[in-house]
Parts: structure tokens; sequence; C-alpha cells
């Protein structure tokens, strides 16, 4: 028997939970589903003290995940969660971690009077300090203590803070096994535990952690687990550690958000720097997360963008963690308004109405080109994604394409540079000539210049491209250019 199926709001796909179901998750089948109403904050019986925190966070309506997952965590029951970062996921099981300990809450400085209660894991040490963050944010008003550990500094600077008592912490899983092996931690009074991203825990190869950890647990506990995807291993994981789970999904897996517009410029791979270069200086773009493949191409990619006066720092794997919360932090304050990211490094970011996103290389694996262009248009806001897309990257491109089941429109970009070729759409001869051409003459220019291009195509006002995400828009050569503050200009206001 399929658990009874309830009809959901913005596409939800909603199992309600069946007490008597024994069926494993992995036979399960999916339903598409319309028109729940959306309660309110209010309405899902939610305490003023972590009302108020919400009101002064600025949310005034439930996310769709918050709205159908947060009844479900309230009544104590298991969750498999389908949602992807930027859904508003961490609140959906921050606020019932919080409202379920707030009879535990005690004003008492004694660390007996607060144990670790609930455990929240994810995979990468940006996302668990977010994570911990909100939590922060939404306890507020509470005398609930909240924690984050992680690995890539001193584990001694986390002991003291663990030792004075938290009820919610935080943590990798790598540096939690640290300090449960140094017995700075103890998890026997831990009733909730919550597996954030959980598919990307698995990527990361946390399985023989997890297991681990899990072992140490109360087995008498209510277990959340959130995943952007639904592969059988993520099933399979959900049916050997949750517990008859009630399973919500937000949105298709593998989606991109409607919010975001998506682009593919055509350009030769020696042309990007010049065209990023431009892109960023003529639209004054304020905060872009540039993604590169490699952590060499982003930390090169970061200091040519110094070099001609654009902010700009990198963030990946090679950077020691206070490097990378220094980057963020002078990111979100709008000092450095270029961030270039690789995959790893940028998984868990949450910078708030980051306009933009620039694929400055293609993922070979579609999955991630998803999970970058998730950095922009979250929690409703719109954005927009560009990618630069050289010959060789197109079969990337229609990887993607497959997976989002959508074409991204494309256009050809030709610089404004002397030596550039004419505009042949990516003949391999204009590739050539193109890479023949030293890079560092282009990129060393302080301002970019702005002599008149001998195209008439590039003198004409920019015309957006087709609404749709669905047309594919491939410019004729004899058009004319555009200056690329005006393609960005029209790619933002023609959302
Ligand atoms: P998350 O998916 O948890 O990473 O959240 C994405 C972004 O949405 C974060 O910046 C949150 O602060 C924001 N957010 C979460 N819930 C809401 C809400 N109900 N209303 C407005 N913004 C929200």
């Amino acid at each position: 028997m399929f658990p009874e199926l309830v009809e959901g709001e913005h596409k939800l796909r909603f199992y309600k939970h069946n007490e008597n179901s024994t069926q494993p998750m992995t036979e399960t089948a999916i339903f598409e589903t319309k028109n729940l109403e959306n309660p309110s904050f209010n309405s899902l019986g939610l305490a003023p003290e972590l009302l108020k925190a919400l009101t002064e966070s600025g949310y005034t309506t439930p996310t769709p995940i918050q709205a159908q997952a947060i009844p479900v965590a309230l009544a104590g029951i298991d969750l498999m969660a389908g949602a992807q970062t930027g859904t508003g996921k961490t609140a959906a099981f921050a606020l019932p971690i919080l409202q379920k300990l707030l009879p535990l809450a005690s004003s008492s400085t004694s660390p007996a009077k607060h144990p670790v209660r609930a455990l929240i894991l994810t995979p990468t040490r940006e996302l668990a300090i977010q994570v911990e963050e909100s939590v922060k944010a939404y306890a507020k008003h509470t005398q609930l203590r909240s924690l984050v550990v992680y690995g890539g500094v001193d584990i001694r600077t986390q002991t003291p803070h663990l030792k004075t008592g938290v009820e919610v912490l935080v943590a990798t899983p790598g540096r939690l096994l640290d300090h449960i092996e140094q017995k700075t931690v103890q998890l026997n009074q831990v009733q909730m535990l919550v597996l954030d991203e959980a598919d990307r825990m698995l990527d990361m190869g946390f399985m023989p952690d997890l297991k681990r950890i899990l072992a140490l647990l109360p087995k008498q506990r209510q277990n959340l687990m959130f995943s952007a995807t639904f592969s059988n291993e993520i099933k399979k994981l959900a049916d050997d550690f949750l517990t008859k789970p009630q399973l919500i999904e937000v949105a298709r897996s593998n989606a991109t958000n409607d919010n975001v517009t998506q682009k593919v410029y055509q350009v030769a791979q020696s042309d990007k720097e010049t065209l990023l270069i431009q892109l960023l200086k003529e639209a004054d773009a304020s905060q872009v997360i540039i993604f590169t493949k490699t952590k060499i191409t982003a930390s090169r990619l970061s200091r040519s963008l110094v070099k001609v006066g654009i902010a700009a720092d990198a963030i990946h794997g090679d950077k020691t963690q206070q490097e990378r919360i220094k980057a963020l932090d002078a990111f979100k304050a709008g000092t450095v308004s270029a961030l270039v990211a690789t995959d790893v490094a940028a998984r868990g970011l949450d910078i708030s109405e980051l306009p933009m996103v620039i694929n400055y290389e293609i993922p070979s694996a579609p999955e991630d080109y998803v999970h970058r262009i998730g950095r922009t248009g979250r929690a409703g806001a719109s954005g927009v994604a560009i990618s630069f897309v050289s010959e060789d990257e197109e079969k990337y491109i229609v990887e993607i394409e497959k997976l989002i089941k959508r074409q991204i429109p494309k256009e050809v970009i030709a610089l404004d540079k002397p030596s550039a070729p004419s505009r042949a759409p990516r003949s391999k001869s204009s590739h050539a000539s193109a890479q023949a051409k030293p890079q560092e003459d282009s990129v060393t220019r302080r301002t970019p210049a702005k002599r008149k291009s001998t195209d008439p195509w590039f003198d004409q006002p920019y015309e957006p491209s087709a609404q749709s995400n669905e047309a594919t828009v491939t410019r004729q050569s004899n058009a004319k250019k555009v200056p690329v503050a005006a393609l960005l200009g029209g790619l933002l206001s023609g959302k």
C-alpha cells in the first residue's frame, strides 16, 4: 500500500504519513499534487519567541518546504524532505527543533542543564556555519544555546564552548568524530537528528563517518533528512536511518528555479577573461559569484580581476577556513564584489539576494550546474545565471539541458578588442586565432576600452531575447555589437 496522498501547493509532492504503513520508501511512488492552502507562521503553532525572531528576520510567510515540513516535524514524525538549497529548508528543520526544545530551555549556567539535544550534520564547513547562524537568529529570544563545530580550525578553540553546554549542535561529521574521540562532547541526550544535504554527504564520502556517529546516538530519537536529489543511494540511506518517514518534495529534483534567467554566452576559452572583466566593469555588478572548475583557475582569475581594479577574492579547498570565512564576510559586506569559487567551496553558500552567478567554466557534472545557479534567485528573488561556453564545453551544456529539461538561450559574444576575430560563430579558425593572442594583452587593461566598434550590430540598442527560457537564441554574425552592460541590463530587466 502506498502512503495516503494529500494535495499540496507549488507542485508539491507529498505523502501523508500512514502510521500503519511498513512500506519501505524505495517502493513508494511519487504523485503530482495541487492547491493546498499555504498557512502563515502563526497558524503553524510556533511559539511567540520564535514568531518574534521570524518577524525580525523579515519573514512574513512560510516557504512551501516550511509549510509542509514544520507540522510533520512538530508531530514527532521522521521526515525525508527533498528540497534544494534556497527553498528555506534550514528554517524548516530549525524552527521545529527549537519549538520542541523550548520546554527544556534553562537559564541555568550549569553545563549539565544544557546537554546536546539536537544534532545537525552538514557536509561542508560553510553550510554548517550558515545553518548555525540561522539557528541562533531564530533562537535569539529563547534560552536555548547553539554552537557550530567544523574542521580546518584548531579543535582547542571549540572545546571550551562545547563544555559550557549547548542544546543545538551543528557539525561536520569529521570534526564531530574528533570531539567524540577527545570526549569533549556527549551525545547521549540527542533526541533530534538532522542530516542536511544528505546527497552531498554521500557524494563526499561521509557514509562511514555517519554510520559511526549514528551508532552513538540514542535509538529513541526523531530524524529529519534533507536532500536535493532522490537517488537510490539516498533512498537506501533513508530506509536505513529513518523510521516510517514521511516524504515531502518541493519542486522537481534537478529542477532549476524559474526566478533565475539563464543564458549561455558562446565565447572562445581565451576570451573568457576579457569578457568577464568587461561584463563586471560595464555592468557595475555589485555581487557576483564566478564559478571555475579548478582551484588554480579560481586563484588566477581572482588575481587578474584585482589587477584591473575589481574587488575580487577566491574561495576554494586550498584556502584555510579563516581565509574562506574572511572572503565570504567581505563578499557579504560588499567590500568584495566578485567571489571566484570552485564547486565544493561554494556548496552551502547563502548570500541573500545574490543577483548573479557566472559559470566561467562549465561543470562536467550537470547536477553541479543546478547547484551553482541555485546560489541566485533564492527565496523568491530574481537572479541571472550566465554561462561562458567555449566550443569544447558545448557537450556539457547538452547534458545540462537534458537534466533541467529546458533549453538555455544562447548568444555568440564578441569582444570589443582590436585583434578579436570577426564574429563568425565559433568557427575553428576564429577559436584558434583568439587563442594565439596573448591573454595578458586584454586583462591588464585598467579600463575596458570604449572603442567604437566597426561591426554595426553593436551600435543597435539591445533587444532582450524571447522571454521564455525555452527559446534558443543565436545572434546572427551580421548583427550589431552591444556593450556588455546593455546585455546585462536586458537580462536583468527582461526577466
Ligand atoms: P535556505 O534554503 O534555508 O538556505 O534558505 C534560503 C534563504 O531564504 C535564506 O537567506 C533564508 O534566510 C531565506 N528564507 C528562509 N525562509 C524564508 C521565509 N519564510 N521568508 C523569506 N525568506 C526566507
